[in-house]
């Protein structure tokens, strides 16, 4: 996911990388002694990203009794960085815990919720005796951003108002905080479209990457601001497309406070993930583990960086293993979903520079599947399994047992 974008080896020193290219270069550039690890006809990625999620959290909803158990689950599927994208002031104080005791095993990128999941639930500035974390290499924890949750799952309840809204993403943007918005509806997207509008200006730029959580709904006017603006669109490829199915009846639901005609909004408007890659902004593809999990429960096929790519390439789910027909043209290739998982997830949580690609200078952080995903159909990524998952040079996960000596020695 660099230059060059296909490599035969790599040199991991210290944690980071150290040198990229054929065998023979990084074996020149590499001390006397070095481990060399041959991964064989497995195929190593940039360490998978997993930018929206709540596997440590949540981690109650699906029967996982301790963040090291739901760390575990992470790297295990994959992971080399999760992101949790509702943090509150129990949540960071675990957190902060487990880094100061190292016992993170992956990266962490923690979002500090400004609000409850009601109307009018609203936390108030309380980060403000925070700064936003860069990050360095010893730092697995990075308290990166603000998330609010301006609707519900469904898109059906608005919990914001427009003024408190803009003033909040102003006054969050000022400090320069990175804001993520939960935004399902397309009132939700006009309310956040139009409060980053007033903090950035309409053709941006958008240097703290600000996100839009979903963006499930969106007609083409607002298409073309969140363009304009070049906001990050965080959406979910696996499972969405068949939980749009159920959706469909919530998002008209006559219960609701916003009810929404959806027949008459039109279909086109829903799951743009083709539209979004082509208007050129960084789409990342994200888990929101462990709210698409069916019942709730994680298995060994699901919560898969594997299942975002093949589910953007042929928009089958979990729940509905049939694709919508409403999702088929807005389909995906391999390439775009890998980069959805890497350089565009590292773009959303504003580390692009260390994380998302393997060149000089990045993070050791490495995933190793049993195949090439871009030579592969969506059912043979689905049957790829994770070879290892590696942090830093060091393995968090191997599930190989001759590469697993060769790694750890
Ligand atoms: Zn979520």
């Amino acid at each position: 996911m660099d230059d060059p974008p296909i490599a035969e080896a790599i040199l991991i020193e210290d944690g980071a990388v150290a040198a990229v290219g054929t065998r023979d270069e990084v074996m020149a550039l590499a001390c006397d002694g070095v481990n060399v690890v041959d991964i064989g006809d497995n195929v190593a990625y940039p360490g998978f990203i997993d930018a929206h999620a709540h596997w440590i959290g949540d981690r109650d909803y699906y029967d996982i009794g301790s963040p090291e158990e739901a760390m575990d689950q992470a790297v295990r599927h994959g992971w080399t960085t999760i992101s949790e994208q509702w943090v509150d002031d129990e949540r960071i104080t675990e957190l902060e815990g487990l880094a100061a005791d190292g016992a993170l095993p992956l990266r962490v990128d923690a979002y500090l919720a400004l609000n409850a999941l009601e109307v009018g639930g609203y936390y108030g500035d309380w980060y403000a005796d925070r700064q936003p974390q860069t990050g360095s290499l010893d730092d697995r924890l990075r308290v990166r951003g603000l998330k609010i949750h301006l609707d519900s799952g469904s898109g059906a309840v608005l919990y914001w108002d427009s003024a408190t809204l803009t003033e909040t993403i102003a006054r969050a943007n000022e400090s320069g905080w990175q804001v993520s918005v939960h935004a399902v509806s397309t009132e939700a997207q006009e309310m956040v479209l139009d409060a980053f509008e007033a903090a950035i200006g309409a053709t941006g730029p958008n240097p703290l990457h600000h996100r839009i959580e979903h963006a499930l709904q969106v007609t083409d006017e607002q298409l073309a601001r969140m363009r304009a603006m070049d906001l990050v669109p965080v959406i979910q490829l696996d499972g969405v497309a068949g939980d749009w199915v159920q959706w469909a009846a919530s998002l008209g639901d006559e219960g609701s406070e916003v009810g929404r005609d959806y027949e008459e909004e039109g279909i086109e408007w829903l799951g743009r993930w083709r539209d979004l890659v082509d208007a050129g902004l960084h789409v990342a593809a994200t888990t929101d583990m462990p709210w698409f999990l069916i019942d709730f429960k994680l298995t060994d096929d699901i919560g898969r960086p594997q299942d975002q790519v093949a589910g953007g390439m042929d928009g089958r789910g979990r729940v509905y293993p049939e694709a919508p027909e409403w999702v088929l043209d807005q389909l995906l290739s391999a390439e775009e979903g890998l980069k959805a998982l890497t350089v565009d997830a590292a773009w959303a949580l504003g580390d692009e520079a260390k994380r998302g690609h393997l060149a000089v200078g990045t993070y050791g952080d490495v995933t190793i599947l049993s195949g090439d995903v871009t030579d592969a159909t969506p059912d043979e990524i689905r049957a790829m399994t994770v070879v290892a998952t590696i942090v830093d040079g060091v393995a968090a996960y191997c599930g190989d047992a001759q590469m697993c000596s060769q790694l750890e020695d």
